[in-house]
């Protein structure tokens, strides 16, 4: 566990105190301060892309097994303290325990996949048009590499980042989210352990609006990798074009789940579940639209409200609770006047809507079902990032189709189906990044690529071997035999 919270920055391989302080409260309960953690200043993250400027280009020279050795013992450990991390990180963010400690375990998975794919070096070798001279098209780090990331994923999102930014002998200045620093010093005490050269991996903390205003518009980082709101993600677009900096943006999404008229009912309602209401909805890939067919809507709007009811709203680290509470007050408030406005928009409130009051004191809200909604409502438009989810009924599967496309984002969307003719043609139509049949629209492996389209991604995909788009530059070289 970590022993002095104050010590949250990390910056040339040493831990330093920040210039002023912030405390971090347990969303399910709080009377309960987790810590006190730093908050960098300016001089700070100038220190920092500094020294990871100086550290990088020896750390892109160092052998390839020992990057290996380095990254794999990162997952070893993450993996072996599963238990304790994932409390961590649900006592801080709300996840229940189990999706606390499974987010841990797959952020170590992501330290074992990359140290892997340091040993895969392979590069393309081509004859030239012209006689007697040789091509070779070989990969290098693109260099310094700040990765900004969200509270909602406070460990996966950023490790998807860190494993390959470092795999590919990049350095690393990482800036959380301010509401989950915690677990980022968890990490960092980790990477600093496993003998990451100094100034290689640095950990800024600190608001978006300081520590993270200064990273985008720095001339001297060169890569941005951030996942947030649209809204953040906008302006760093905007920043880092500035600089001719690349960048990636893993951004919100308002995602679909079809409910064909074929569909098997608990796997429709099972998926429903997981997809719009576990991580307490505060998922950017949960499916927080129900694009319903008449023919089923009875039997499916029936069996989902017996299902809601057995959600077990609690602490996140009572072993009862199927959700925990949302982040914080400011997301509870935000949840509360959505409800009120899909209410004025005209939708029919079947389930849930209030704020609850618990033994303990905590940002706690019903999972929450709006039926008879439109399509073209806010409220089916906008990401609302909450245990809530709006039921469209159409009439047949073109007009689901019409209505999953219709969005400016496009991270994921479903289908719960038996017909081939509808899944085949879900996945040819369907304008997102990632597609599920008969699955919840969240939940993705690590070994293939991760993204969206439209509103939600910007860039090269993250995830799998398609992180070295972003993580790599491509270098080709010609040499004449004499
Ligand atoms: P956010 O945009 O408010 O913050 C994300 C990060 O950006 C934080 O570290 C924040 O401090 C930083 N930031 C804020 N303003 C900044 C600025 N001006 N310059 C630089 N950095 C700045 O998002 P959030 O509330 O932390 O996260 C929720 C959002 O993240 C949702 O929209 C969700 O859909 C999205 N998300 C997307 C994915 C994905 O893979 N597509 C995954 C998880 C979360």
């Amino acid at each position: 566990m970590i022993d002095d919270f104050k010590k949250s920055l990390y910056i040339g391989g040493k831990w330093l105190k920040g210039e002023s302080c912030i405390a971090n409260t347990n969303p399910s309960d709080i009377k309960d301060t987790i810590g006190e953690f730093a908050q960098a200043s300016s001089k700070q993250v100038q220190q920092a892309i500094d020294c990871a400027n100086l550290a990088q280009p020896a750390w892109e020279n160092t052998s390839l097994e020992q990057r290996q050795k380095i990254l794999h013992s990162i997952g070893d450990e993450m993996i072996e303290r599963c238990d304790e991390l994932g409390t961590l990180l649900s006592r801080e963010e709300g996840k229940v325990f189990a999706e606390g400690r499974g987010e841990i375990y797959r952020a170590g998975q992501f330290f074992h996949y990359y140290a892997a794919e340091i040993l895969r070096q392979i590069g393309d070798i081509a004859n030239s048009v012209r006689p007697n001279v040789a091509v070779e098209v070989t990969r290098e780090a693109v260099g310094v590499v700040a990765i900004i990331s969200p509270w909602n994923f406070p460990t996966a999102t950023a490790v998807w980042k860190i494993a390959p930014a470092l795999a590919f002998g990049n350095s690393v200045i990482w800036k959380p989210a301010n509401l989950t620093p915690a677990s980022a010093v968890a990490l960092t005490e980790i990477i600093h352990k496993k003998g990451v050269p100094q100034g290689v991996f640095n950990l800024l903390l600190g608001s978006g609006n300081t520590v993270g205003d200064a990273l985008i518009n720095s001339p001297k980082i060169d890569a941005v990798s951030f996942t947030g709101s649209v809204d953040t993600g906008r302006k760093i677009a905007v920043a880092t074009a500035a600089n001719f900096v690349k960048c990636q943006l893993e951004m919100g999404s308002k995602n679909s789940l079809v409910i064909a008229d074929d569909a098997d009912i608990n796997i429709a309602v099972e998926s429903t579940v997981i997809g719009a209401y576990s991580g307490t909805g505060q998922k950017c890939t949960a499916s927080s639209k129900l694009v319903v067919m008449s023919a089923i809507y009875d039997k499916f709007i029936d069996a989902l409200l017996k299902k809601i009811q057995t959600i077990k709203v609690g602490h996140a680290l009572d072993k009862n609770s199927s959700i925990g509470p949302v982040v914080d007050e400011k997301q509870l408030m935000s949840n509360l006047d959505w409800v009120d406005k899909a209410k004025k928009e005209g939708a029919e409130l079947i389930f849930g809507g209030k704020k609850l009051s618990l033994e303990h004191d905590g940002y706690y809200m019903e999972p929450t079902l709006f039926i008879n909604t439109k399509n073209e409502w806010s409220i089916n438009q906008e990401e609302v990032f909450a245990p809530l989810a709006c039921v469209i009924k159409v009439d047949d599967f073109e007009e689901a189709i019409k209505v999953v496309n219709d969005t400016r984002f496009g991270l994921s969307a479903g289908i719960i189906t038996k017909s081939l003719k509808y899944s085949t043609i879900f996945k040819q139509k369907i304008q997102t990044g990632c597609v599920m049949v008969n699955l919840p629209t969240a939940g993705t492996d690590y070994h293939v690529p991760f993204g969206g389209r439209k509103e939600s991604s910007f860039g090269p995909r993250e995830q799998g071997q398609y992180a070295k788009e972003f993580y790599t530059i491509v270098k080709t070289s010609y040499q004449k035999s004499f």
